[in-house]
């Protein structure tokens, strides 16, 4: 997807020194590419009933709710620690330098409702991984997880336990 890998910015020690952040906010504000986007992201998964589509915050937000229409599915904010009022359900989990924690509604998702997670990037793989083991707690039906940009580099697939694919579009 050449066009699309166009969109996406490459800046430079950002957000600290030695570290290539992958803007994707060009992508986003142009209309062909951010729709050929939802496109590419939604067609592997229009057949498989989604009900419930989880962005994680804050740019998969964007990228899912957008998705959560083109699939027919509601959307599902995964949230930084303290956004929702509670009652939520919180997972703690490890980044590459410290912790931080996702949260969700506690009465977000039914169990056995067909859900699929999103966000912008997969780098170590830590908060896909723990926003998973979040929607699991609900007894909810995994389908699978998608991104806009897999950093391969660092292997953040390997943290992907599941059996349902995570599909990825543009990969570096
Ligand atoms: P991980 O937990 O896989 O190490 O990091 C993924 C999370 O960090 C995602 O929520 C993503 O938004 C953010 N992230 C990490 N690296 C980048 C990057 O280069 N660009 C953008 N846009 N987000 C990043």
């Amino acid at each position: 997807m050449p066009e699309l890998a166009a969109l996406i910015r490459d800046v430079a020690d950002f957000p600290q020194p030695g570290v290539t952040f992958r803007d994707v906010t060009p992508l986003l504000a142009d209309a062909r590419g951010f729709a050929r986007c939802i496109d590419a992201l939604a067609e592997p998964w229009l057949e498989l009933d989604v009900q419930a589509v989880c962005g994680i915050e804050a740019r998969g937000f964007i990228f899912g709710a957008a998705l959560a229409q083109k699939l027919g599915a509601g959307f599902v904010p995964l949230r930084k620690p303290g956004k929702l009022p509670p009652p939520v359900l919180s997972i703690d989990y490890q980044l590459e330098y410290g912790r931080d924690q996702l949260e969700v509604r506690s009465d977000a998702l039914r169990p056995g409702e067909r859900v699929l997670l999103v966000d912008d990037v997969l780098a170590t793989g830590g908060t896909l991984a723990a926003a998973w083991a979040l929607v699991q707690r609900f007894d909810a039906v995994p389908v699978g997880a998608c991104v806009v940009v897999e950093l391969t580099a660092l292997q953040g697939r390997l943290r992907w336990q599941a059996r349902e694919p995570l599909h990825s579009l543009l990969r570096y």
